[in-house]
């Protein structure tokens, strides 16, 4: 039985042995010094996850080796929130020196772009990137790190610098969370009720129609409700006010209008949210809504697909759709950021619940559809 240790409100179970890291962190220490010797490189790690793997490559190196700090935030407790804060800088002049960034894990690959770009603007001769851990399931980024000790699956892991609000980095293995809230338990609870989740442009809408007639179910997409409306009426006019710059109609409004398009399906069997909850706050006044009918929400399924794909696929649709969102490039951009800083957090409320499912939107329609269906047949069965 794996060892098990709790943090906050959550359980964590044993994921990699301390002995296994120590190995790997002495292969990537063979490796840099094989690659680098004779160089003098400038490591700089980042804050604070990455303190304990840079002091075990350390241990290892015979060259000479300098080292830096920076320290950036992007998480808050188990989610990114799509952003990142600096709280130390770089200040020692890069210009012409070797540099290796070294970081403890890289998740959606924000927090390595940034420090990327500030070095690479000090002109440094050669940059390369080494981590500890990354999730190839989540970092969708073109550029691969030089050293990556091991792949991790997408759940929150603490321990060998990793923390959860700020606790557990003296562990010496590493430890992955387990779900607080099992899947089984929304699956007794009769209606299903799929939140189809992603960024502008994964695929939702096209996904959504091909669930609905899968799995006899009715399929809200706010967005189409927002488009429907009798485009004299005051709320039309609203809701197109901020739909056209690529910014969110507010929560109250979106959130009455999404009640008052589920209750016209009593006798559904399942609803496909698609475009809602968009927001925290629309996530919770889902929950509150759905319990009030005696359900609650089955499953988030959510859609990765990267940035440049999704402004190329925006592009293409603005050709058939005529949508004024899909058209122009600073409005796409602006979904995008919107969607990047207000609602992928979203996820993170689902994930918390144990309800988030995270899908590879990349592919063929049909490919996509494929692993939607093998996720929700879990969820169903
Ligand atoms: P990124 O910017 O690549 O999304 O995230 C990088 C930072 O997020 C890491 O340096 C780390 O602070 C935090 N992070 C990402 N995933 C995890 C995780 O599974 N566990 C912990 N403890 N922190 C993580």
């Amino acid at each position: 039985m794996a060892k098990k240790i709790s943090y906050q409100n959550f359980t964590f179970e044993e994921y990699i042995p301390e002995q296994q890291i120590l190995d790997v962190v002495k292969n990537i220490a063979t490796q840099i010094e094989n690659d680098l010797s004779g160089q003098k490189p400038l490591f700089i790690g980042v804050l604070n996850g990455s303190f304990r793997f840079l002091n075990d490559l350390f241990s290892h190196f015979t060259m000479d080796c300098e080292v830096e700090f920076v320290k950036l935030k992007s998480y808050e407790r188990t989610e990114s929130t799509g952003k990142v804060t600096e709280l130390i800088g770089l200040r020692d002049p890069l210009k012409d020196r070797v540099v290796v960034v070294v970081e403890d894990i890289i998740d959606t690959g924000l927090t390595m772009a940034n420090v990327i770009n500030d070095v690479l603007a000090m002109n440094p001769k050669e940059v390369k990137v080494a981590t500890m851990f990354l999730k190839p399931e989540i970092y969708k980024g073109a550029l691969m790190p030089d050293y990556v000790g091991m792949e991790v699956p997408p759940e929150f892991i603490v321990g060998y610098g990793l923390d959860i609000d700020g606790l557990g980095r003296n562990l010496n293995s590493v430890y992955k969370k387990i779900d607080s809230v099992p899947l089984e338990l929304s699956k007794k609870k009769g209606m299903l009720n799929i939140v189809l989740f992603g960024p502008p442009g994964c695929g939702k809408g096209t996904q959504s129609a091909i669930l609905k007639d899968k799995y006899d179910l009715v399929h809200i997409s706010t967005g189409d409700v927002f488009r429907g409306l009798d485009p004299d009426s005051e709320l039309a006019k609203l809701a197109k006010s901020y739909a056209d710059k690529g910014n969110l109609v507010p929560d109250d409004i979106t959130i009455k209008i999404l009640q008052s398009e589920v209750k016209k399906y009593p006798n559904a069997r399942g609803v496909i949210y698609d475009g809602f909850p968009r927001t925290s706050a629309q996530a919770e006044a889902l929950d509150v809504f759905l319990k009030s009918k005696g359900g609650a929400v089955s499953c988030m399924l959510e859609l990765e697909v990267e940035e440049n794909e999704l402004r190329t696929r925006l592009k293409g649709r603005a050709m058939g759709s005529g949508r004024p969102d899909d058209a122009d490039p600073a409005v796409i951009q602006n979904r995008i950021d919107v969607y990047n800083t207000q609602t992928a957090p979203v996820a993170g409320f689902y994930k918390t619940q144990g309800k988030h499912k995270s899908i590879n939107g990349i592919g063929s329609v049909e490919d996509v559809s494929e692993r939607l269906f093998h996720n929700l047949e879990e969820v169903i069965a």
